[in-house]
């Protein structure tokens, strides 16, 4: 189910307070017009992802969630985001997909970890989404919106924190909107960009980026079977991905 927001909602899940508009990305070097801040949305991943936790159960297996950990130190340490403070979670859920959301939340989905064969393919999905996390696409995503759809002015409008009607629609443009059945898939551009920064920080990890690809490829393989894994219904075409990656990988001298 695809879910655009409407102003009102777009207004409502506004924390404004300040109105940023384009500013340089110091991670990716990319000029991007901003209307949220990292401050302000990670106020809001905050309250969804305790909304998250009390909707889905969580695994308390150690060994899951010492390799979720595990994984995620090594590759927030790559991102250069190890002052940060993170928070996993492993959901006890038979979805293939995983979130990581700003302000430091990551959660995965016991059937994706599950469908990865090892670290190396868990740190594949860990890279891509921590990507979407340092591209600011949750921000940029929703700036796009609210210039679109309410105006400048919309900006200017706070969130009254009390207020709960759009808990669901503001986790899915932090990135959690499986967790609410809220699909918004991000744009092509910012899915290419999750990708080369993944695998970009699998590399400086140690990991084996050829993982990566090897992930997708089965993805798209087990996308023939019954049940689709839920991470490609926001992703594009596979068979693109797989193709693009890989030449990137080369070029960057990984392999
Ligand atoms: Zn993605």
């Amino acid at each position: 189910m695809d879910v655009v927001l409407s102003r009102r909602q777009l207004i409502a899940g506004l924390a404004a307070g300040s109105v940023t508009a384009c500013v340089t990305n110091p991670d990716t070097g990319e000029s991007q017009f901003l209307l949220v801040n990292d401050g302000q949305l990670a106020k809001m991943a905050a309250t969804a992802w305790t909304d998250a936790k009390r909707q889905t159960p969580i695994s308390r297996d150690p060994a899951l969630n010492s390799r979720l950990s595990k994984v995620g130190r090594k590759i927030t340490r790559a991102a250069n985001r190890q002052n940060e403070s993170w928070e996993y979670a492993v959901f006890d859920s038979d979805q293939k997909n995983a979130f990581v959301m700003p302000g430091g939340k990551v959660g995965f989905y016991r059937g994706m970890m599950d469908f990865t064969q090892n670290d190396h393919q868990l740190a594949a999905v860990m890279g891509h989404e921590t990507g979407h996390v340092v591209g600011r696409h949750a921000a940029a995503r929703y700036s796009a919106q609210m210039a679109s759809q309410a105006g400048l002015v919309a900006a200017n409008v706070a969130l009254s924190q009390s207020d709960t009607r759009y808990r669901n629609e503001i986790a899915a443009v932090l990135g959690a909107g499986v967790t609410f059945g809220v699909i918004l898939p991000f744009s092509r551009k910012h899915e290419s960009q999750a990708d080369r920064l993944g695998v970009d920080y699998m590399y400086r990890a140690g990991y084996d980026v050829r993982q990566s690809v090897k992930l997708w490829e089965r993805m798209a393989a087990d996308s023939a079977g019954p049940r689709k894994p839920e991470f490609l219904s926001t992703h594009p075409s596979p068979e693109t991905r797989i193709r693009d990656l890989d030449a990137y990988i080369r070029t960057k001298g990984y392999v």
